[in-house]
């Protein structure tokens, strides 16, 4: 039996068992291997996407199917006879790779390789190959078959793959804000070169380390297991998770966490990206600045008070003396004395906010009444529109009364300023189910839209209204606050040029209904 030569000896017998067997009758070994050749031709002319192809023990190659000749380029004729090493990169027949498969084929029953090939072109294309010894009935060698398929575009893929991942990594390694790239068991696939640098620490003390077992346990917080859990179930984000903590190597620090996941195609395994925000610094300025409101405002309000005290006094004396034109001149300072007023109180009431001193006094009481009251109240000072109050007349709800009396002023108040065209505003009541919804509509000159949420923000203000507003634009942000502090909504609906509507919901007191105050 002749063992593989060198590819480059000359071959002259194109091998015993080529797809041609059957025109070579009368050698014993063609006739084992003529038994169902039709059928097997048939079979590897249907084998489109592979290049199946026999070689004799020497490696000549022997036969070719036809996708071997679309895979490689070349015809039947053109290749049988020559030597199966054709096929490799001058650099594996360097290194005797041809030789190395037919070895391995030979001691395990398979070669196996992934590898360029030359098609006859001269161009490479990468591809898998598989090899198998032939053996006869007698058990002696015969050849080697060999499948290969073309991986041009799994390599591709495979390169693009790679590419993108590099450059998500690239990304992530430039942003400055620490991240963390986690597992579903939470361990830490990827950290960036900013949470090294942030919390002090390194790949070993971090890769593949559960979240809550990083810098001395600094994220074992109940809360935020709680998040990461729920975002693992749900595959939801969470924003702004607030941490304040003495972190081992970098002091007292307020982070704020946001995280969300990164959905694969496959959902096996499934990544949640981590992000930290050190705001210690924000909120120390916030913090001064807030301060800094407090005690202005604070120290503001005694002499405005008494300066309205001694105004009132004062215009009252020159009425009485019917000293008209001083008299005039002594309403317009009380007027701007209670807008100035009325901005400290506002400002103090920030200030109490954020102390969480806001809400005084809780009761159950009639919201139908407060509303009313309150619109009487406006429409006594406002010669300008006409208040209309509609709606249920019983609304039994728990809580500050003279702080949501404080949310109604504030709507009643910038829907007559904000309308200065109109006659009129509407207020409603309706009670459903659990909740009394008080809305205060009015036809003014509207927020644009990209302005709704924003209102309900501390000192926003809508700039593109064309009115000079004497307020700080924290109003809105007050209401708010007090109505979500009752465990209640507002919202804003508005069309420019048409109107706007202020609603907000509280929840019904249900323990003891009607109580008619
Ligand atoms: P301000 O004291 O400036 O009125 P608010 O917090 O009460 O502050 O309101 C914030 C901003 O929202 C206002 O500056 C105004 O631009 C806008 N706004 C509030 N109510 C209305 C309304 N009814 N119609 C139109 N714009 C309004």
């Amino acid at each position: 039996m002749e063992q593989y030569q060198e590819p480059h000896t000359p071959q002259t017998d194109t091998g015993q068992f080529s797809s041609r067997l059957s025109e070579s009758e009368g050698q014993g070994l063609h006739h084992q291997f003529r038994v169902g050749d039709e059928f097997f031709r048939l079979v590897l002319e249907s084998l489109e996407e592979y290049a199946v192809f026999t070689t004799d023990t020497d490696g000549t190659i022997s036969s070719w199917n036809s996708g071997a000749q679309r895979l490689l380029g070349y015809t039947e004729p053109d290749i049988i006879g020559k030597p199966f090493a054709l096929i490799f990169t001058p650099e594996d027949i360097e290194n005797h790779a041809p030789q190395g498969e037919f070895a391995q084929a030979l001691q395990t029953g398979r070669g196996e390789d992934e590898r360029y090939h030359v098609k006859k072109d001269g161009t490479l294309f990468w591809a898998s190959g598989l090899l198998f010894p032939l053996f006869d009935s007698e058990k002696n060698l015969r050849g080697f078959t060999k499948i290969v398929r073309d991986l041009t575009e799994q390599k591709r893929a495979q390169q693009l793959i790679a590419e993108a991942r590099a450059y998500a990594e690239s990304i992530v390694e430039t942003i400055r804000e620490p991240l963390l790239v986690l597992d579903t068991d939470l361990r830490v696939v990827l950290a960036n070169r900013a949470f090294y640098t942030t919390f002090h620490t390194t790949p070993q003390e971090t890769e593949q380390q559960v979240v809550y077992t990083l810098g001395k346990g600094q994220w074992n917080i109940p809360a935020l297991r709680h998040l990461l859990e729920a975002i693992l179930s749900s595959a939801t984000v969470f924003e702004d998770f607030r941490v304040e903590d003495e972190f081992p190597a970098i002091g007292k620090k307020v982070m704020l966490l946001n995280a969300r996941t990164l959905s694969r195609e496959t959902h096996d395994r499934e990544l949640i990206l981590l992000a930290f925000e050190d705001v210690t610094e924000q909120d120390r300025l916030q913090q001064m600045k807030d301060e800094f409101i407090r005690i202005v405002s604070h120290e503001l309000k005694t002499p405005v008070t008494s300066l309205k005290g001694f105004a009132q006094l004062l215009l009252r004396r020159f009425q009485k003396q019917e000293d008209e034109q001083t008299a005039h001149i002594l309403s317009r300072m009380d007027r701007q004395l209670t807008i100035l007023s009325t901005l400290i109180n506002d400002l103090l009431d920030v200030a109490r906010l954020q102390r969480g001193k806001l809400l005084q006094k809780e009761e159950v009481f009639n919201l139908a009444d407060l509303v009313r009251e309150t619109v009487e109240d406006i429409q006594a000072i406002t010669p300008t529109h006409h208040l209309v109050f509609e709606g249920d007349e019983n609304a039994p709800v728990n809580g500050d009364r003279d702080r949501l009396g404080q949310v109604l002023i504030n709507l009643l108040t910038n829907a007559i300023k904000y309308s200065p065209q109109a006659e009129k505003v509407a207020v409603h009541l309706v009670t459903e189910e659990r909740f009394a919804t008080v809305r205060v509509e009015d036809f003014g000159i509207g927020i644009a839209t990209v302005h709704h949420e924003k209102v309900f923000e501390q000192y926003y203000q809508v700039t593109d209204q064309g009115t000079n507003s004497s307020g700080l634009g924290i109003g809105l942000y007050i209401s708010n606050e007090i109505i979500q502090h009752h465990q209640g909504r507002m919202w804003v609906e508005s069309t420019e040029g048409v109107g706007t509507t202020f609603t907000f919901s509280l929840p019904l007191h249900t323990e003891r209904p009607s109580p008619q105050q």
